[in-house]
């Protein structure tokens, strides 16, 4: 938001200009209006504290009124990439809501305006607007998913799958990240980027995290009893993802530990993983949540790094093992100059910090030799394997061979 201030007279908004702000009045007086045919009718004065332009920046609709300083007047300015980056993160049913309240108002304000002109001015057309999409069917379809995740747990819909994190140096499977699907009995597979997020709005991500831990513990105890062709290598670790709520969960950390001591697991072989944006937005959360695990004997991996708007210098703070360097870095490196540096800079730190650094989204030989000539530590994407299922993923553990990447074998 920034403060802008307009004289006295001054026309902030023109009629059936783009919408593409809002204004929220800090001192001063404006009126809305609106032009019909000959006629000016004043639909509003508005002070300090009110808002307007909101509903052509909700609706993304043209300007459907004009409106003039009546005095000196200084606003804020709420612009359109501000507010739809707010409306992402809002409940889909809130946003919903707010669209469709603002689409009434428009009817019920053309139905006026059309009643007040018509008895004046025969010659009035009531003001052409393009409907707004009320039939969301995204909406639709995650109010229906939002219903039946309680269902999909009960009825075992859910689903691992294994991806393998490849060690640079011996380009071995060194460990496999869990990651989610949802088995749908009519839409398919459903990727975990769809539902955790309404998983996490509703709560359900508490017990579903809970049955990732200790079905990925439970697989992770299976990947250890294999016999590798590789045999004289470490053994295999489990990367778990955790979400920001399930901090929320008082006794989570308690059955951590009981999963691992029921499994008789080495806790040091299980990491889990949260987002840098988590660390970030709540720092004092996942700072406690984090020094239980490692109190545990657990590791801590910083996921998506890159993305969450910390810095470097930062990263000391954190009781972190493995940084995962997200994957638009890795995609961008050898076009753009700038990831190449923020790479190079990043193996160089997380050495410094005796952490290690995975490069997640890996998809091409280049790639990979270029991450191996940086020093960084792991790999993981698509060149070495696609997430597996547990079978799968076991298949490839024995064997110690890769799927369409034998080339890179040592
Ligand atoms: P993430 O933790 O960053 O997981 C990596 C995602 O990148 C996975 O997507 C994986 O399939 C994908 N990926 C791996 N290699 C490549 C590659 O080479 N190229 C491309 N384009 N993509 C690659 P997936 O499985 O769809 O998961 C999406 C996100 O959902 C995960 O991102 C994670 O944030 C979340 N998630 C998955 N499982 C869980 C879970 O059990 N709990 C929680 N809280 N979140 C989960
Ligand atoms: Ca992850
Ligand atoms: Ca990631």
């Amino acid at each position: 938001m920034h403060q802008e201030m307009y004289p006295s007279g001054f026309t902030i908004i023109q009629e059936a200009a783009p919408g593409d702000c809002a204004y929220l009045i800090e001192t001063g007086r404006v009126e809305v209006s609106v032009q019909r045919g000959q006629r000016k009718i004043v639909l509003a004065t508005l002070g300090p504290g009110e808002v307007f332009g909101e509903l052509a920046l909700v609706a993304g609709t043209p300007r459907s009124a004009s409106v003039m300083a009546l005095a000196d007047t200084v606003v804020n300015r709420i612009d359109k990439g501000y507010y739809r980056e707010k409306l992402a993160r809002t409940d889909p049913i809130v946003a919903l809501l707010t669209r469709v309240l603002v689409d009434r108002f428009h009817e019920a304000r053309d139905k006026l305006l059309i009643l007040q002109s018509t008895a004046l001015d025969t010659t009035f057309e009531p003001p052409a607007r393009s409907s707004p999409a009320l039939r969301d069917h995204t909406v639709v379809e995650q109010v229906k998913l939002i219903n039946e995740l309680q269902a999909a747990m009960d009825g075992n819909e859910f689903q691992l799958y294994y991806q393998p994190v490849v060690n640079l140096k011996t380009r071995k499977i060194a460990g496999f990240e869990a990651l989610l699907r949802w088995l749908h009995p009519e839409l398919g597979s459903i990727s975990p980027a769809r539902f955790i997020p309404l998983a996490e709005d509703s709560k359900d991500i508490i017990p579903l995290g809970r049955w990732v831990f200790a079905k990925a513990c439970e697989t992770l105890k299976t990947f250890r009893g294999i016999v590798r062709a590789d045999a004289g290598d470490d053994e295999p670790w489990m990367s778990i993802n955790v979400s920001a709520v399930q901090f929320e969960d008082p006794t989570l950390t308690g059955y951590f530990a009981d999963t691992l001591a029921e499994l008789k697991l080495c806790p040091g072989a299980v990491k889990v993983e949260i987002t840098e944006r988590v660390l970030v937005e709540n720092t004092d959360a996942a700072l406690g949540f984090l020094a239980d695990i490692k109190r545990l004997g657990m590791k801590v991996a910083l996921d998506d790094f890159g993305t969450g708007y910390s810095s470097l210098s930062y990263l000391h703070r954190f009781p972190v093992d493995f940084v995962k360097l997200d994957r638009s870095f890795v995609n961008t490196m050898l076009k753009d100059e700038r990831s190449l540096k923020i790479i190079h800079g990043l193996t160089a730190i997380a050495d410094d910090l005796a952490m290690a650094l995975i490069a997640e989204g890996v998809e091409h030989a280049e790639e990979v030799d270029m991450l191996a000539r940086f020093g960084c530590g792991y790999v993981q994407g698509f060149y070495f394997s696609r997430p597996l299922p547990l079978a799968e993923a076991a298949g490839l553990l024995r064997d110690g061979e890769w799927l369409g990447a034998a080339n890179i074998l040592a």
